[in-house]
């Protein structure tokens, strides 16, 4: 069976473009592959960003990820489901990696140029951001990697990497593929400025409140057709009809069609429509989430058991690589 690797970022508040993005794949994956499907949360990836420097946040930005993981239906007893930093093997390998990479194959990156270009100071930790994520996967021998288009270029690193020890060292390291889920959603933000993104402040968070998401959607922008109240518009031109195909029912989404091209509804009504959806879809995950916030033991409970977990792949593997290479005696 085939073998699943996934990194989730403690990045503050996970909002829907993450769920609808990333997080509802990952918990159709664990239901699909059980315990071969491992997630860990990239604490130690995080610190390629200065605002993990605060150590309060990190561990409750890091925490809060497991924890909305878990609400929206991530299974700690199905899936291997654990922190980075509590596998240590995960920096050993990347460091073996790390005196393997040519540098040049790093500054290439796109991700790494594009980071790179907003500081003043570059840590040398964002330039070998991929060698780490070639660790993560590779420790577990993973090789299917369910990712955004936007990590093609850093799971082709990953593959070159494994090539590369392969070659020195013998067959080890599967080549693994990047899995692009087919019913994936680009999320747009409220703000009707592309992609729903925490760094442009248009997010809508799982685990906000209904009346803070009412306050979004109430002046968002809609089709700029719709001038007037009279003028007919298109859901598929308009952010709130991309936000009904994620949260509404069939009917729902006839009536707000119909409405919208003949100028029946206005679009305070539509928005007004689009609620009941998102409340049908949030609220049970925002139950779920204050149950485990009662409850945090259960979350770190489950965090440690899934490192355990993690670490019985990890060991016998990065003991291989020890003999391998010669660190072994
Ligand atoms: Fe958008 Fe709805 Fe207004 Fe149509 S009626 S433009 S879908 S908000």
């Amino acid at each position: 069976m085939p073998r699943v690797f996934s990194g989730i970022q403690p990045t503050g508040e996970l909002s829907i473009g993450n769920y609808f993005g990333a997080m509802q794949n990952y918990v159709k994956l664990g239901e699909q592959y059980g315990r071969e499907a491992i997630y860990c949360i990239v604490d130690l990836h995080a610190f390629t960003n200065p605002a993990a420097y605060d150590k309060d946040l990190l561990t409750q930005r890091t925490f809060d990820a497991a924890l909305t993981n878990m609400a929206v239906g991530l299974d700690p007893e199905k899936v291997i489901f654990f922190v980075q930093s509590h596998v240590r093997e995960h920096t050993e390998l990347s460091w073996i990696f790390t005196t393997q990479t040519p540098l040049g194959d790093l500054e290439r990156m796109t991700q790494f140029k594009d980071k790179a270009g907003v500081l003043e100071s570059i840590p040398a930790g964002l330039l070998m951001y991929p060698v780490l994520m070639a660790a993560d996967i590779l420790l577990y021998k993973a090789d299917t990697i369910p990712v955004g288009e936007d990590q093609t270029q850093h799971i082709e690193l990953t593959r070159e990497i494994a090539r590369r020890f392969n070659h020195t060292y013998g067959d080890t390291f599967p080549e693994p593929k990047a899995v692009y889920a087919r019913d994936a959603l680009r999320v747009p933000g409220v703000d009707g400025a592309g992609k729903m993104s925490k760094s442009k402040g248009n997010t809508i968070a799982i685990l906000e409140p209904l009346d803070s998401i009412w306050a979004k959607l109430r002046p968002a922008p809609t089709d700029p057709a719709r001038v007037r109240r009279t003028d007919p518009g298109n859901p598929d031109k308009c952010l709130i009809g991309d936000y009904h195909k994620l949260f509404s029912d069939l009917d729902t989404l006839d009536m707000i069609r119909t409405g919208c091209t003949t100028a029946g509804i206005g679009c305070v009504d539509c928005k007004k429509a689009l609620m009941p959806g998102i409340e049908r879809t949030l609220v049970p995950f925002q139950d779920r989430a204050a149950e485990l916030r009662a409850h945090p033991d259960t979350v770190r409970d489950a965090l440690a058991h899934g490192a355990q977990q993690a670490r019985a792949i990890a060991q016998p593997i990065m003991q291989e690589v020890r003999e391998k290479t010669g660190l072994f005696f």
